[in-house]
């Protein structure tokens, strides 16, 4: 079984990418779905909310478009976070330090989940299972999220490396603790080792982290495709 500091771990390291599968704007390599009316309605009402409640994600001034998903998540997570937090702060007598955190770095719970996993052995046995059960449920619902970004799905893009239209992102490893990895399946692709670090079932794969500078590769090899077809 896996411990609460293994989940509290595993939720740290993946603040940041759901961070970036926030906003639209940062570059990925599938297309992104259009918000329709009733969605950019919600957002709205996110917006306010978020504003009236805490000022947390400053949504109001945000540019961008948002992934409610994504969204809702992080709220989820911060939320709980800050409360698990506030409970071990109370039982531990840890107030000066809690309200610091919550203060400065409210809409980022790192420091939440660092504080909280520290003190874990420290806090009463129904505290200690109620972290438990919320890190559990965290984890499974953020791993869920990253496995429906689009498990299965084809990439509108030719695959920089061996020029087909064969890139898929895939989830692998277990059910609950799934990675989604974006796998090149023309079965002739070889790329260099700076091109790729990672295969899967002889494979070339990129993991979740790697997003962003494959994405980067796959616009810079259309460039390259355009301009050449401008020049032949
Ligand atoms: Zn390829």
């Amino acid at each position: 079984m896996r411990t609460a500091i293994e989940d509290l771990d595993w939720i740290y390291t993946r603040w940041t990418d759901l961070r970036a599968t926030m906003h639209r704007g940062t570059p990925k390599p599938w297309r992104e779905p259009t918000l329709t009316l009733e969605q950019r309605g919600r957002l709205d009402e996110l917006a306010r909310i978020e504003k009236i409640e805490r000022g947390a994600f400053t949504l109001g001034e945000s540019p961008a478009p948002i992934h409610l998903d994504a969204l809702d998540r992080a709220i989820d997570l911060t939320t709980t976070m800050g409360k698990l937090a506030r409970r071990v702060a109370t039982d531990l007598g840890h107030h000066a330090i809690l309200i610091r955190a919550a203060t400065h770095r409210y809409d980022d719970p790192l420091l939440l989940i660092r504080y909280v996993s520290a003190n874990f052995g420290n806090v009463t046995p129904e505290i200690g299972e109620d972290i438990q059960e919320e890190a559990s449920r965290l984890r499974a619902g953020l791993s869920h999220h990253f496995a429906e970004l689009g498990a299965g799905q084809r990439l509108k893009a030719d695959c920089p490396w061996c020029d087909q239209p064969t890139l898929y992102v895939r989830i692998i490893g277990a059910e609950d603790n799934g990675q989604p990895i974006v796998r090149c399946e023309s079965g002739t692709c070889e790329p260099d080792t700076a091109g790729c670090g990672t295969w899967h079932r002889n494979l070339p794969a990129w993991p979740f982290h790697e997003w962003d500078w494959l994405a980067k590769q796959i616009e810079a090899a259309d460039e390259r495709k355009s301009e050449s077809s401008k020049a032949g």
